[in-house]
C-alpha cells in the first residue's frame, strides 16, 4: 500500500494497518490495540478492503457508464426522431407542391380543352348557319320560279314544263 503522509492515522500519526468493517474506518496499530471501541468489530486487511471497495467502485462506474450510454442512445433516438419528423414534413411539403403543380397543369389543360371545344362549336355553328343561308337562298329561288310558272297562261305553263 502507498503510504503518503496524509495516509497516517490522524489520532496516532501511524500508518493504517486495517479497516474496521463495522465503522468503515481505517485503523492504525494503536487504534486496533489501544482502542476498546473496535475490540469486537470485524477487521479487514487493507488489501481485502481495497479489493472489495475497488470492486464496488468499478461496479458503480460501470453502472454510470451504462446510464450514460443509455442517455446517449436515448438522445440519438430523439435526434433520429427529430430528423425523421423533419424528413416527413419536407416530403409532405413536396407532395403538397407536386399536387398543386398537378392541379395547375390539369386546370391549364382543362382551359385548353374548353377553348378547343368552344372553337369547334363556333365553327360548326358558323357552317350550319352558312348552310341554312344557302338552303334559304335556294328555296326562295325555287319559290320565285314556281310563282312565275303559276302566273303563266296555261299554254306557257305546259310549254315550260314539257318543251
Ligand atoms: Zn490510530
Ligand atoms: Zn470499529
Amino acid at each position: 500500500m502507498r503510504d503518503p503522509p496524509d495516509m497516517l492515522c490522524k489520532k496516532h500519526r501511524k500508518a493504517y494497518q486495517a479497516m474496521c468493517e463495522e465503522d468503515r474506518l481505517l485503523l492504525c496499530i494503536d487504534c486496533i490495540i489501544g482502542e476498546d471501541q473496535h475490540r469486537d468489530h470485524k477487521l479487514a486487511s487493507l488489501d481485502q478492503a481495497y479489493e472489495r471497495y475497488r470492486g464496488q467502485v468499478s461496479e458503480t462506474r460501470d453502472q454510470i457508464i451504462e446510464i450514460v450510454d443509455m442517455a446517449s442512445i436515448t438522445k440519438q433516438i430523439d435526434q433520429r426522431k427529430e430528423e425523421m419528423r423533419k424528413a416527413a414534413e419536407a416530403t409532405e411539403q413536396k407532395l403538397v407542391r407536386f399536387t398543386q403543380y398537378l392541379i395547375s397543369k390539369i386546370e391549364q389543360r382543362r382551359e385548353l380543352v374548353k377553348g378547343a371545344i368552344a372553337e369547334t362549336l363556333r365553327k360548326e355553328m358558323e357552317s350550319l348557319s352558312e348552310n341554312a343561308n344557302f338552303l334559304e337562298q335556294i328555296s326562295s329561288e325555287k319559290l320565285r320560279h314556281m310563282e312565275k310558272l303559276l302566273g303563266q297562261t296555261p299554254q306557257h305553263f305546259l310549254a315550260s314544263l314539257f318543251l
